[in-house]
């Protein structure tokens, strides 16, 4: 091991320490001698020992914040537990436990983690970033924590959220860690009882808003282009309309993407790519109905035009394919309560209630992106079963207790008929007895791989060819076992290979459209693969 680092700052460097792994040598070589007990363990010992003090934990928490400790004392140890173990321990890391830990984030806050803007750092936002120790920074997630999962707006507690998305572009496309960049755009906060809540750590104010708040953004998009000219900013957890507004502002300007918008929509594209293959419906003849018309829902069907416009469909065609009903009921051109986004999809169709809509349009799939649970009621499932054979029903409300329904209730009350997925796993479910296997439309399944491929390729923008471009790659990884099993989606213990699919052929998709800024490698895939961080020792 190469370093000029010595005793216990070697075991204290988290990037560095192998812990109980270092051997004879290196112990010799580092001053460790007598720092350790003697025996030396291989890292898949220390992995065992890992899951074995996880299993003893009593509370999902408790195992998060083992791990985040883990991460700071032994980097690649922790890694080595999240790869090998990546079903287990994503719901750990991600959702549904992160909301959990954002929630409690100033309770049970140890070491930073990160970065912070508040409105204090105005003007000085390029200084500020000069502390930051890493100078190779190739992938940013930012958020405002104004809309955490479906948790609402939890200020700077909402931190987890950025450092959870950059351990899974690590664990799932291997982003080499010290290229990740979490940050918190602290504008303060609206919900009162974090407001009042001694411990709380954020910028202790009611947000910033209106011109102000987009100059802070503005400052810190320069200051990191400035600092950074490669790096990919993904927005993340922003509320609908600033996610919308950032979203225009920059997605010409400069390399980013919105994953509540744009992630979210290439996983459920696959999953309906995938779908049509147990339902034989063709892809350019589906109809489909959404459940809730903010970001996540009008993401997907604005990549879904895109993806019937490529099937050979008009954009007029496209949008009649397409339908939503939000809390007021049917999106129908002659309401006066929509936002923008929504009005593509206002058709000039009679005002009705989501039951009435589902049996007059008649929809092949339901999408529901609410933050509502129960809202596929009994009703609304046999609707879907009364209309079609298989029954698409997606319930991506995170996490899991705001599903619009469990999957046992889909097959229950679709007879076992229904194609199921979500945004939070399900276990698997036996009904009448046949074991079912709910799909998970986990944004892990895209972003890495495609935040992977776009920096490979040194991508100058991020266009939606490529968010098509992942779905498809994504969705030909099914396999038929999977489809036999009625999940839409691969094993999440095949996510570095997906990851690497995908980046390959999002990357190669860059070049062929021009606005990659380097030269291609000439094996692509190689040269990919050899990047991705091992964090083997
Ligand atoms: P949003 O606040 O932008 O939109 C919510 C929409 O749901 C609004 O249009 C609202 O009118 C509608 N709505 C709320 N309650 C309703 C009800 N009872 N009946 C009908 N419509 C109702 O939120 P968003 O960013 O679009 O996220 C929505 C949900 O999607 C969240 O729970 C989030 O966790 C989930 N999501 C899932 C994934 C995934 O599964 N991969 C990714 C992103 C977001």
């Amino acid at each position: 091991m190469i370093t000029k680092k010595r005793n216990f700052e070697v075991l204290h460097d988290g990037t560095l320490n192998k812990s109980v792994a270092f051997t004879k040598e290196e112990r010799e070589q580092l001053g460790l001698r007598g720092l350790l007990p003697y025996s030396i363990v291989s890292q898949d010992i220390q992995v065992k020992r890992v899951m074995k003090s996880i299993k003893r934990k009593a509370y999902d928490i408790e195992r998060y914040i083992l791990l985040s400790s883990l991460q700071d004392r032994n980097e690649k140890l922790f890694y080595r537990v999240v790869i090998n173990h990546i079903e287990e321990i994503m719901p750990i890391i991600y959702t549904p436990t992160v909301g959990q830990a954002c929630k409690e984030f100033s309770h049970i806050f140890r070491r930073s983690k990160g970065f912070y803007i508040t409105p204090d750092d105005k003007g000085e936002i390029s200084k500020i970033l000069d502390n930051w120790p890493e100078k190779d920074i190739r992938i940013i997630v930012i958020t405002d924590g104004q809309r955490i999962l479906g948790l609402g707006d939890l200020g700077a507690n909402g931190m987890g959220i950025p450092i959870g998305k950059l351990a899974l572009y690590t664990a799932c496309a291997g982003i080499l860690p010290h290229q990740c960049l979490p940050v918190m755009l602290d504008v303060g906060t609206n919900t009162q009882e974090i407001l009042e809540d001694i411990l709380y750590l954020g910028y202790p104010k009611k947000r910033l808003e209106g011109e102000e708040y987009f100059e802070l953004i503005e400052e810190f998009v320069m200051a990191v282009q400035e600092k950074y000219p490669n790096v990919l900013i993904q927005f993340e957890d922003f509320l609908t309309p600033n996610a919308y507004a950032l979203l225009n502002k920059y997605r010409n300007r400069v390399l980013c993407f919105n994953d509540d918008i744009q992630g979210t929509a290439a996983v459920a594209l696959a999953g309906v790519y995938a779908s049509t293959r147990i339902t034989k419906i063709k892809f350019s003849d589906l109809r489909i109905m959404f459940l809730g018309a903010g970001s996540a829902a009008t993401g997907i069907a604005d990549l879904m035009v895109f993806a019937f416009e490529d099937e050979g469909l008009s954009k007029e065609e496209a949008y009649k394919r397409l339908w939503f009903v939000d809390i007021n009921g049917l999106v129908v051109s002659n309401r006066d309560d929509l936002m923008e986004h929504n009005l593509p999809y206002a058709h000039d169709y009679n005002q009705l209630n989501f039951i009435d809509a589902i049996d007059s349009v008649k929809p092949h799939i339901l999408i529901g992106a609410t933050g509502a649970p129960g809202t596929f009621t009994k009703k609304v499932i046999e609707q879907m079963a009364t209309i079609n054979e298989r029954p698409v029903i997606f319930a991506l409300s995170n996490p899991t207790s705001r599903a619009e329904c469990t999957a046992e209730q889909a097959y229950n009350w679709s007879n076992g008929r229904a194609i199921f997925a979500s945004g939070s796993p399900f276990d698997k479910v036996y009904f009448n007895g046949k074991e079912y296997h709910p799909g998970q439309g986990n944004n892990a399944y895209v972003f890495p791989g495609l935040g992977l491929g776009a920096i490979i390729s040194i991508a100058r923008i991020i266009p939606e060819d490529l968010f098509l471009v992942a779905a498809r790659t994504l969705a030909e990884l099914v396999t038929e076992k999977n489809i036999q099993d009625g999940a839409l989606y691969p094993r999440l213990t095949e996510i570095r290979n997906i990851s690497l699919a995908i980046a390959t052929a999002v990357a190669e998709k860059v070049y062929e459209l021009g606005i990659a800024q380097n030269d291609k490698p000439k094996d692509l895939k190689q040269f990919i693969s050899d990047y991705m961080y091992d964090p083997r020792y």
